[in-house]
């Protein structure tokens, strides 16, 4: 049985939960903002859920939950054991608080890259606050490049016309030894950041990652996202309409997204966008696509597509994006010889190991049934 509960923190603009009788033992977790936090313990369902999931059967909590979020939390149960059949469901034993009404402020994730610029703009209308957090892509250690993350996201946001919320946390040094980032956890982290603020925002837009069409499996998923709601505070996937090459396409116009667009998490931690590691140059090449690099101010306007030859095995949203950039750059008539067969090359580097993985499996059901035979 694993308990969680909120533990007292100085001050309001902060909070913390704990997670005792864990298989390492006890472990913390805490939220720090520059404004007041909800510490009614609400957050702490998204943000423990995926963890409990892969080691609990049964979890305690002491605060009182809300009722919407409890029912939510089943069906996020649900949803990811039917995507990944080794998570287990979790009793939830809890007592439920009252329902409140959310409040009517606005807000949305922003990084300051492409998808999180392109629901700023495009929803620009009802959005009342931006919300940057640091630990999430940014690791927490990593405080100088934190740091210039929220430096750029405050500047981008102020000529936006929308106060920024700065939030850190170190929510990742626990479920990191648990939860895959990506595939299961970052939506649950950015849920829970989001039902803290429900004093200031009572909708927060998630930026998807990817369209539609594309979807498997993932973290933040327009399936997934809602189900952490509360009776305070819903959640909305937005941008699932375009891939990531269109939403390039349509911030281009932007020059606030022109100015300060950072899509980069590796680098030295000195350089806004490095410009030579995968996600860089897949911005560029959009960019290119639609003939708008040089508008760019924040990546190089020169490029080696040579460097893509270092994405040996490259990730299924690499590959659709590689995709999706050589359409936009056929549609558009854009000739760039050298960057085509550079994606073609991503391209054709996932098929060559999904046949591996096809071979692999199906030498492991041939051999299964030998030795089956062999037995009889
Ligand atoms: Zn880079």
């Amino acid at each position: 049985m694993i308990h969680v509960r909120s533990i007292p923190t100085p001050g309001t603009r902060m909070a913390s939960l704990e997670l005792s009788g864990m298989p390492d033992g006890s472990c913390q977790a805490t939220y720090w903002a520059d404004v007041t936090l909800d510490d009614r313990g609400h957050a702490w369902l998204p943000a423990s859920l995926p963890i409990l999931m892969r080691i609990a059967e049964r979890a305690t909590f002491d605060d009182l939950l809300d009722p919407v979020g409890l029912a939510g939390s089943e069906r996020a149960q649900d949803l990811l054991i039917g995507w990944y059949p080794a998570l287990h469901r979790v009793a939830i034993n809890a007592e439920t608080g009252e329902s409140g009404s959310p409040h009517p402020g606005v807000g949305c994730f922003f990084s300051g890259g492409v998808d999180s610029f392109y629901s700023a703009i495009v929803r620009s209308a009802q959005i009342t606050h931006l919300i940057f957090v640091h630990g999430l892509d940014v690791g927490f250690d990593d405080v100088r490049r934190g740091e210039m993350a929220l430096a750029a996201a405050r500047a981008a946001a102020h000529e936006l016309g929308k106060p920024l919320i700065s939030v850190r946390t170190d929510i990742r040094r626990v479920s990191d030894r648990w939860s895959p980032w990506g595939e299961e956890y970052h939506g649950a982290a950015l849920a829970s950041v989001g039902l803290l603020l429900s004093e200031h925002v009572g909708h927060v837009i998630v930026p998807a990652t990817y369209q539609t069409p594309d979807m498997s499996p993932w973290g933040s998923h327009p399936k997934l996202d809602p189900l952490w709601s509360t009776s305070r505070v819903t959640f909305e996937h937005h941008g699932v309409e375009l891939t990531r090459t269109e939403k390039i396409a349509a911030i281009t116009p932007n020059d606030i997204a022109m100015r300060y667009l950072r899509v980069c998490w590796e680098g030295d931690g000195e350089a806004y966008n490095c410009g030579r590691c995968s996600k860089c140059l897949r911005t560029m090449a959009s960019l290119r696509a639609y003939r708008a690099l040089d508008a760019c101010a924040t990546l190089p306007h020169q490029a080696d597509w040579r460097l893509l030859r270092d994405v040996r095995k490259p990730k299924h949203y690499e590959v659709v994006d590689a995709k999706a950039i050589l359409e936009a750059l056929a549609a558009r008539g854009v000739r760039e010889r050298g960057l085509r067969r550079e994606l073609q090359g991503m391209v054709r580097r996932d098929r060559l190991w999904r046949s591996a993985r096809r071979l692999r499996a199906a030498a492991r059901t041939t051999l299964k049934r030998v030795r089956v035979r062999d037995t009889e």
